[in-house]
């Protein structure tokens, strides 16, 4: 079996282990929180479709925001359409209870009012699931120019209004056309929605559902949570076909089931943008540091080095002194000529390691030129700098090239001039050429020594 195969069995098989196990949590817990509140029926229902209009408004701005942020994803935009129109519908569906909030208007329910925004809410939502599945399988072709996006997204507007025209046609609010799914008298379903439409709404559901499987192969956590989607619909409409009566528990615990989805849904989204902001942030933290670092050794570069030698020459005092140690292997020419490039690579990410190491957290270890370094020393004499660069210099000069694992072809030595400031008003230019004159000076007087700029 191919390794994609593979992977999708995997997923597949923890779609559904998951699936079962919130379904059954999520029905037990409609199940227990309906029983728990018995006889405010009436004030249960339009509450949890406020609450789920509110989250569907905030799940298409969510998918809005972020196709304005990522402009190739297109297919967010008929999962935005799909809960825009969702939240209007339900508007919809609240205008059939009128004065809830009375907690005594049962009789004034127009159930079949709200079956019927349900059932066109259904509709929309699963075409346009599958529009943005569509979408999703040809995320990668030539389409992402203005006047495609225009076009796509003018047809999704379209539908998604006459959707909503067909929704009030057919409500009570128009005399134009009418249908029964609901008994108003008998608040018992009809057999129109028992018998087609129900099943209908289960089958185009479970179409959606095999399109985006087979479509997305639940690749990311986006895709997971639109496939459960799909699953609680299923489940929730399988509930209403359970029961006779639209004022019974089913009616209710159907509602119940599907905020509770959509509650899950807005914690996914949440977790998808936490995890975005994440990988963004791992991935800007390693191109700062890959724009402050040299690639061959790591230590940081000359624009670092001036940039903070710039920022610390401004506290320094004579209490405060700032000491840099320019450095220049000596000899290196020879290394390469008589070694090659790569060997002579290995010797600079020798000394860049002995460097680093002989320096405080708080220091600063680069590198400015081929083979040639800077140390910045905070806090730190002339005596003390002195002592450092005479530590790097012994520890470089010193090292055995049998015992150094290949990075050393034979001796090496380095010069290394330091300079100390004890006041601000100097420039990072003027610090560095003075450490340089002083390791100039060490090459002059002989190479493999350290000077100290007097
Ligand atoms: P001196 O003692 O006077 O410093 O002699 P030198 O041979 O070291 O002279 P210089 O400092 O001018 O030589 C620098 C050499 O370093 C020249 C160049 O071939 C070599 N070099 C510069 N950058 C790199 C690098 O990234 N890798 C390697 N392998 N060699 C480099
Ligand atoms: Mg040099
Ligand atoms: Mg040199």
């Amino acid at each position: 079996m191919p390794d994609s195969m593979r992977r999708f069995a995997r997923h597949s098989f923890l779609f559904i282990t998951s699936c079962i196990i919130t379904i059954f949590l999520f029905s037990w817990l409609s199940m227990w929180a309906i029983h728990e509140v018995p006889g405010i029926g009436t004030v249960v229902f339009p509450t949890m479709t406020i609450f789920l209009l509110v989250f569907h408004a905030i799940i298409a701005g969510f998918m809005l925001m972020k196709y304005i942020c990522e402009k190739h994803r297109l297919y967010l935009m008929p999962i935005a359409c799909a809960f825009a129109g969702s939240a209007l519908l339900m508007l919809g569906t609240l205008s059939s209870y009128p004065q809830w909030y009375l907690c005594n208007a049962g009789r004034l329910i127009n159930y079949n009012d709200a079956i019927i925004f349900y059932f066109f809410r259904n509709i929309m939502m699963a075409v346009l699931f599958v529009i943005a599945v569509v979408l999703y399988h040809f995320r990668k072709h030539d389409m992402h120019v203005r006047s495609i996006h225009a076009w796509i997204l003018t047809a999704i507007g379209i539908f998604m209004a006459s959707m909503i025209l067909l929704s009030w046609l057919y409500s009570s609010k128009h005399p134009l056309l009418n249908v029964h799914f609901i008994d108003n008298l008998t608040y018992t379903f009809t057999p129109l929605w028992r018998g087609m439409t129900g099943w209908f709404l289960i089958a185009l559901w479970c179409i959606t559902l095999i399109i985006l499987l087979t479509v997305s192969r639940l690749r990311n956590i986006f895709w997971y949570s639109g496939g459960f989607f799909c699953v609680c619909y299923i489940v929730t409409l399988w509930v209403l076909l359970s029961s006779d009566h639209s004022a019974g528990y089913t009616w209710y615990q159907a509602r119940f089931f599907e905020t509770l989805t959509t509650l899950f849904l807005i914690f996914v989204l949440l977790c998808d943008v936490f995890n975005l902001y994440r990988r963004s942030h791992d991935k800007y933290l390693d191109s700062y540091q890959n724009s402050i670092r040299d690639p061959l050794t790591r230590l940081y570069n000359r624009r670092y080095f001036y940039d903070t030698l710039t920022q610390q020459l401004s506290r320094t005092t004579l209490a405060h002194p700032l000491s840099v140690i320019v450095s220049d292997l000596d000899r290196f020419k020879r290394i390469n000529d008589q070694y090659g490039h790569l060997q002579g690579d290995k010797v600079i990410q020798f000394v860049s390691r002995v460097l680093q190491n002989a320096v405080r957290e708080e220091d600063v270890a680069a590198r400015v030129g081929g083979e040639e370094f800077a140390l910045l020393l905070t806090n730190t004499s002339a005596t003390e700098a002195y002592n450092v660069a005479e530590r790097i210099r012994q520890a470089i000069c010193q090292q055995d090239p049998k015992r150094s694992d290949g990075q050393l072809p034979e001796p090496i030595t380095i010069s290394m001039g330091v300079f100390t400031a004890t006041e601000h008003d100097l420039s990072a230019e003027a610090c560095v050429q003075r450490a340089d004159q002083a390791m100039y000076a060490a090459k002059e007087a002989g190479r493999n020594r350290v000077v100290v700029w007097q």
